[in-house]
């Protein structure tokens, strides 16, 4: 059937050692999943569980490169995160078979304005504006699970201007990837393409233009942004 207006374009990642690409359908996140970044954001990681929030499937930025200063804050802030990618869905999966649907992993960040999501969190609102913006989620290429496996430690860490911002380790996670899984799924559907960023550890801070951000997790392809 024609279309009244072109259909959008499809947002692809890399996949390292092959031409394909991962074609990506939502974007989920996990908030609070490390108990010193909890802290940092004045919570308490051993009473409250993580919970999920989402962003627009064209927020993902594959690659990185120069991203634009986002209009409306003045609090950019960087979360550097383990971002799994899923080529297969379902509801209610048991936790036993979360990692069958896991295609692999990559680094993102979950590009916040601070600034709105402190005012959501204030009025009881919801996050959309803080997390949902547009190129809010740069993702590096794609690390296929048959190249890497499920990495359950390894650091994780994101630098500013060649200044070591935040780092953490894969294995302080407080839930796991298949405990992520297994709980998105009781919410949604999951559905090849997904993607699920995992949260982020301590040391996030804020981003002004003109800075260069390198970051990376052991064993997966490295991700930079420049704030333009
Ligand atoms: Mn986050």
């Amino acid at each position: 059937m024609d279309t009244v207006f072109p259909v959008p374009p499809a947002i692809l990642l890399p996949v390292l050692g092959t031409s394909a690409a991962f074609p990506v359908r939502r974007v989920y996140c996990v908030g609070r999943n490390y108990a010193e970044h909890a802290r940092e954001m004045g919570a308490d990681p051993d009473r409250e569980p993580p919970f999920f929030f989402g962003k627009p499937q064209d927020a993902v930025v594959p690659g990185g490169g120069d991203i634009a200063y986002p209009p409306a804050t003045s609090n950019l802030h960087h979360e550097v995160e383990l971002v799994v990618a899923l080529s297969k869905g379902g509801r209610d999966i048991p936790i036993q078979q979360t990692l069958e649907g896991v295609f692999g992993y990559a680094v993102g960040i979950d590009l916040t304005r601070r600034d709105l999501q402190t005012k959501a969190k204030e009025k009881g609102q919801p996050w959309e504006t803080a997390k949902g913006f547009d190129h809010s989620g740069p993702v590096s290429p794609l690390t296929p699970v048959s190249a890497i496996g499920h990495p359950e430690k390894g650091a994780i860490w994101l630098s500013v201007n060649g200044c070591e911002k935040q780092r953490g380790d894969l294995s302080s996670m407080i839930w796991s990837v298949s405990e992520v899984i297994a709980q998105l799924s009781g919410f949604v559907t999951l559905a090849p393409g997904d993607l699920i960023f995992t949260g982020t550890p301590a040391g996030v801070g804020p981003l002004v233009r003109g800075d260069q951000v390198h970051c990376g997790i052991e064993g997966l392809a490295e991700l930079d942004i420049r704030i333009n």
